[in-house]
């Protein structure tokens, strides 16, 4: 429930506040929750008119996560992860936003948060040594923290088809989809994309519509999701020890937990293989990826994986012409792996079709439907499920303006720049929760988005410690993460294929890959050690103070317990870890 609307308040004008937070998704409530313990005073802007960000806004059909629930969740609070049950292994939208709903109510987040006001521009000031950032509504306010919680695929991405605005039936966007619903009952409808947003409205969509034409530019893996019902006895297991749980997730590379095997699939005979992957499918879901320890760092490995989902493909579809064009022929995992509902058996219904538009882009839109290869598809309604402008998206939507009147996206036009994807230099007090250059996505998102809001926030109450009113990323420490970066990143496979990681969805986007795919743990313990060096690689507005040490006072709970198994560089080294 939003806390305010449009109509009913004034701007604010001259307001000064410690920190503006910009977005309401679980990053933006977890750091204001953190600012309140703080005493701090902050402000959060969202566009949309409720919290959940993500789940806000993606209310598609078949809309859930891929990570299971009772990992895709705050860890911050043992109360809150009694309290809630997740109904579904797997939860659906409307109940992932319930709980940020429920979060945002149970910590007194809403009377905080001003919704539909979009933030549209931030400038430092020098001299005040604060930001000072204008919204849509005309508020004027400033504050010594700039904290962008604005998302990783936040920014939706619109194609231009030609003739479009001549179509005259409804176009949605899976990431902005009406909060009524849509009923497709007795349409022809026509979807663009098989993405992961595609992937899962696809068979829901089909299920009501009179026809479904699907446009398929690149085809995609995906694995079973086999969502089932919470199993009670599970929950009960799970909750008995929670802790034990988020300290295992902790210690992953995708920092959610999953069995997984440490073996090259190369060693392994094909019998063994098979049966190996056989036992990952069943289990489904992301962490098939698990099934050995290097199908992202050799191409032959990846060359079994990708043939035993192909085979699967097969079996499914029983149109061989269809199976064909549904077959990926690039990198398994390379981009982001699908986890789907009886995707591929939709294609066996009599009125679903697809049409590839790998070799000729779509021609144009007509009042009537959508030409491709030369044959106009009749259409009622289109769905585009053409993602996101990853990683930076929302950040390039506004105008920043640092030091020297320096923007933020012309410092980032070759590609994001930052220390640890914390912070950038130039920009002071500006924080980045899961900036490109951290695991974000890479990671069980809400996992990331408390690591970060806990080093901020450890990172503030320390420049009040010390009374520094500015902190920014040395540019030497910048550059020297941004190599590391993309070294990390080119041992992977999943640097060589045309994906949003890499802003290749995108055109004109510089190829860069965004996220730091290092894993999880490892990075933890770089920003673990920067911090208790006294913020090695930042400089503040005073003099280092010896006699007060950085206190570690949300971030000590990343140090791993001893008892766990960190996935360490050596391994990751040594190309054994199975990164999801
Ligand atoms: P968001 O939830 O994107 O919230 C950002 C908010 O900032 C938005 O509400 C937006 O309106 C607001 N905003 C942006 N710009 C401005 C501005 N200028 N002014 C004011 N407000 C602004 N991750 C997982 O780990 N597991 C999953 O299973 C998973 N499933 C996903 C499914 C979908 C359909 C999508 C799109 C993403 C999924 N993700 C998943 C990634 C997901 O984005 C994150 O898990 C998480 O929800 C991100 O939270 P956030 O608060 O960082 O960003
Ligand atoms: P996406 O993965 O970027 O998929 C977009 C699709 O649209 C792709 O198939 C793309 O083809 C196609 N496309 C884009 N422009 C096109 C054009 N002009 N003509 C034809 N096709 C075009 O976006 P998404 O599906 O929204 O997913 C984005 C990310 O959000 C996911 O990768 C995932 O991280 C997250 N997500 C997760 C879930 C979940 O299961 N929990 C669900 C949805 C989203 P190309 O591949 O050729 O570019």
């Amino acid at each position: 429930m939003a806390s305010d609307s449009k109509v009913d308040r004034a701007p604010e004008v001259g307001v000064v506040f410690d920190a503006v937070v910009v977005g309401a998704g679980f990053a933006g409530l977890y750091m204001l929750h953190r600012l309140k313990g703080l005493g701090l005073r902050a402000r959060v802007y969202e566009a949309g008119a409720g919290v959940g960000g993500t789940w806000y806004w993606n209310r598609y059909p078949g809309a859930r996560c891929d990570v299971e629930s009772m990992q895709y969740s705050f860890s911050f609070s043992p109360e809150l992860d009694q309290e809630w049950s997740w109904k579904e292994r797997y939860a659906s939208q409307p109940e992932i936003l319930a709980y940020a709903e429920h979060v945002a109510g149970r910590f007194g987040l809403y009377p905080h948060i001003r919704f539909e006001t979009r933030v549209t521009g931030a400038a430092f000031d020098e001299s005040a040594k604060c930001w000072q950032v204008v919204t849509e509504r005309g508020d004027r306010v400033s504050a010594q923290h700039l904290i962008m919680a604005v998302g990783c695929l936040s920014a939706t991405n619109r194609p231009h088809f030609v003739g479009v605005e001549d179509f005259q039936g409804p176009i949605y966007h899976t990431g902005e989809w009406p909060h009524g619903g849509v009923d497709f009952t007795g349409l022809r409808v026509g979807l663009i994309g098989t993405g992961s947003s595609a992937i899962q409205s696809i068979p829901i969509i089909a299920a009501q519509a009179k026809t479904l034409t699907v446009f398929q530019r690149t085809p995609n893996y995906s694995v079973p999701a086999w969502n089932t019902p919470t199993d009670p006895a599970e929950e009960k297991i799970v909750k008995a020890d929670y802790p034990a749980l988020r300290a295992k997730a902790r210690a992953r590379p995708t920092g959610f937990y999953f069995p997984f095997n440490t073996q090259s699939a190369l060693e392994a005979t094909p019998e063994e293989r098979e049966r190996q992957y056989e036992a990952f499918w069943a289990r489904g879901g992301l962490p098939f990826l698990g099934a050995y320890g290097d199908l992202l760092f050799d191409k032959t490995a990846n060359d079994t994986i990708a043939d035993f989902a192909r085979r699967k493909i097969r079996l499914i579809v029983r149109d061989p012409a269809v199976a064909d064009l549904l077959c990926p022929d690039n990198v398994f995992g390379c981009k982001r792996l699908c986890v789907d509902t009886g995707y591929f058996e939709a294609y066996n219904l009599d009125h679903v079709n697809l049409v590839d538009v790998s070799k000729q882009p779509i021609e144009r839109f007509t009042r009537t439907g959508i030409v491709a290869n030369g044959a106009e598809y009749p259409c009622d309604a289109v769905v585009t499920a053409t993602g996101f402008a990853a990683m930076t998206g929302s950040f390039d939507r506004i105008p920043i303006t640092g030091r020297g009147g320096v923007m933020l996206a012309e410092k980032w036009r070759a590609g994001p720049r930052t220390y640890l994807g914390l912070a950038t230099s130039g920009f002071p007090n500006f924080f980045m929760i899961t900036g490109p250059g951290s695991p974000s996505v890479l990671a069980s998102m809400i996992q990331a988005i408390e690591q970060h809001v806990d080093w901020m926030v450890d990172c503030i109450a320390h420049m009040r410690d010390v009374g520094a009113r500015t902190i920014e990323p040395l540019l030497t420490h910048e550059d020297a993460w941004v190599e590391h970066v993309n070294e990390v990143a080119e041992v992977s496979l999943r640097s060589t294929c045309s994906s949003w990681y890499v802003g290749a969805n995108i055109p004109g986007r510089p190829r860069v890959f965004m996220p730091y795919i290092g894993g999880f743990p490892v990075y933890v313990q770089k920003c673990n050690e920067v911090m208790s060096g006294g913020f090695e690689g930042f400089q503040m507005d005073v003099a280092p103070k010896a006699d007060v040490p950085p206190k570690v006072r949300q971030t000590e709970r990343w140090r791993a317990p001893l008892d766990i198994e960190v996935i360490s560089p050596a391994m990751v080294a040594a190309r054994r870890v199975p990164v999801v």
